[in-house]
């Protein structure tokens, strides 16, 4: 193997540890400690199990977690009941409604009644709206958290050419509008179903991102040697040898790209921890930003 292995697990304990020193300071100089509302409709077991993955990990960082957990026919005006009384709440400084909604539900429209300061999804129009155009935002924990690892591993994106391989609202559109930005200055291909040669833009790539949830997605030959390949995919594989009888794997052939690749992310343990430790970054920017408005007053 010939690439470096990006250490989500360990760079996300590192953001978590930071923030929980944010959070300290904050609490001790302004008095307010971070609170993030986790709302859940119905008991699905991956959300239920993500659910729980966030509520521990704030209180971990020292953050207040609010569950909100609703019957799964709860119905749409109790939902946006409870996002609006959250909206109003001044201990909940984050709003987080697990996604996926059971069947009913108009989501689009939950995440449009979530006020944009406490959006720690990033999700609402205002939100994406203000990252399009380059103005201040809650940027979507996963794509943030693609940025970050990329920055902390010492990835250079500056000049480079990135393949984004999704163009869905959480990952792939925020993920190649945020490699756009100045800041990231990298030279953006979007890949979607709708592209009918994925291997020949991939094959161009300095760094690959995967992000369409399809197993062997990437396959070896298409990354070009010394590419940065980040693994966004998280899927459900059989595999016989496990009593469970599957395992995760992300959108790349793992060993093969990693033949060709100078750095790669994992699945598991690449871009998923990252997520919440981002959700987390993001709640206490919430915070931060509601201190200082008391503060001023406002
Ligand atoms: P999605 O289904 O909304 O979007 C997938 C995108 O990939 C689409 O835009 C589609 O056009 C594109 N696509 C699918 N197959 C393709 C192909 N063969 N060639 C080119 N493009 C193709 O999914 P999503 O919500 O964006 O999530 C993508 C993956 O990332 C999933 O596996 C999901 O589980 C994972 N994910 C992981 C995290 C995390 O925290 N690690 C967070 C969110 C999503």
């Amino acid at each position: 193997m010939k690439a470096k292995i990006i250490d989500g697990k360990a760079i996300a304990a590192e953001l978590r540890a930071e923030v929980a020193a944010g959070v300290r300071e904050l609490e001790s100089a302004t008095g307010v400690k971070p609170g993030l509302a986790v709302v859940l409709a119905g008991c699905d077991p991956a959300s239920v199990s993500y659910v729980t993955a966030k509520e521990k990990a704030c209180a971990e960082a020292g953050m207040r977690s609010f569950d909100i957990r609703l019957p799964a026919d709860a119905g749409q005006d109790a939902l946006l009941e409870r996002v609006r009384s959250l909206n109003a709440d001044p201990e909940v400084h984050g709003i987080l409604v697990q996604l996926p909604l059971p069947p009913g539900y108009d989501a689009q429209a939950v995440i449009e009644a979530i006020s944009p300061e406490k959006d720690v999804d990033g999700f609402t129009p205002e939100n994406m709206g203000r990252l399009a155009i380059g103005r201040d935002c809650f940027i979507p924990c996963t794509p943030h958290g693609v940025m970050e690892l990329l920055a902390r591993a010492g990835v250079e994106t500056a000049g480079r050419h990135a393949v984004v391989i999704g163009r869905s609202n959480i990952v792939g559109k925020p993920l190649a509008l945020l490699l756009s930005r100045k800041d990231a200055n990298a030279t953006v291909t979007v890949c979607h179903t709708g592209t009918p040669d994925l291997a020949e833009h991939v094959r161009r790539a300095d760094i690959v991102i995967a992000a369409a949830g399809r197993p062997g997605t990437v396959t070896g030959d298409m990354v070009k040697p010394g590419a940065a390949v980040v693994d966004v995919g998280v899927n459900r594989v059989p595999d016989a040898t496990r009593e469970r009888g599957w395992r995760l794997a992300g959108d790349c052939d793992f060993a093969a790209c990693a033949e060709k690749a100078s750095f790669i992310t994992p699945v598991p343990g690449g871009v998923g921890p990252m997520t919440i430790a981002m959700l987390l970054c993001n709640t206490l920017q919430a915070a931060r930003r509601f201190a200082a408005a008391g503060a001023r007053g406002a």
